[in-house]
């Protein structure tokens, strides 16, 4: 897929859960604003918001787990098309099992909700100084959960325990921003 447009739909008709507009506006702009240079994404579904990171500025270095062969395959593919593979570190794998070597500007953890305690837990490790985290989907209404309500309600509450673990945090200045996308938390380290 070689537009952007082509990607959203794409994400559209097969239900890959894409970041929304707003959440991948956030993002862009904080990295404008601060000058961020690297950018390490938990999840890359189908390329779609690492390939826009890349597109930022050609000096931005990405590294992006994902650990579904299908959508780790259609990524390479968009990222091939974009031209930004020497920007882009795609690993296939599951990210609990994955261990960075390097620090990042920006951390955004948006794979399975259920993980998210697990995955901040573990990725804040690899955080720059002045960094920020973002976690996707803290209100988690994408379509495929709309279909059932039970799987819902259980989404519901793992995401509150998350929004209530987040909280306690004493290191980091948290926001949970419920108009961006369907939810975002943004997470910076206090000095
Ligand atoms: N960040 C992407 C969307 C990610 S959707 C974007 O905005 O374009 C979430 C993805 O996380 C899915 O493709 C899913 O397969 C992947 N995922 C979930 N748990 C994972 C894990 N433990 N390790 C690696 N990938 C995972
Ligand atoms: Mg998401």
């Amino acid at each position: 897929m070689n537009s952007i447009e082509k990607i959203e739909e794409f994400a559209k008709e097969n239900y890959v859960p894409i970041a929304r507009k707003e959440t991948l506006e956030y993002i862009k702009k904080i990295f404008k604003e601060n000058n961020y240079k690297s950018f390490l994404e938990i999840g890359t579904a189908i390329g779609y918001t690492c390939i826009n990171v890349a597109l930022i500025d050609p000096s931005i270095r990405i590294l992006t787990l994902e650990y579904e062969e299908k959508r780790f395959n259609i990524a390479k593919e968009n990222i091939k098309d974009f031209k930004v593979e020497n920007q882009i570190q795609q690993v296939y794998g599951d990210a609990r099992f994955f261990y960075p070597d390097l620090y990042y500007d920006v951390i955004f953890i948006d794979a399975a909700k259920k993980r998210n305690k697990y995955f901040l837990d573990k990725f804040s490790k690899r955080l720059n100084n002045f960094g920020t985290i973002i976690i996707d989907n803290m209100n988690l209404d994408d379509l495929w959960v709309d279909a059932k309500k039970e799987k819902k309600e259980k989404y519901d509450l793992v995401n509150k325990e998350f929004k209530e673990y987040i909280l306690t945090l004493k290191d980091y200045e948290v926001n949970i921003y419920d108009d961006i996308g369907d939810g975002i938390a943004v997470l910076k380290r206090k000095y």
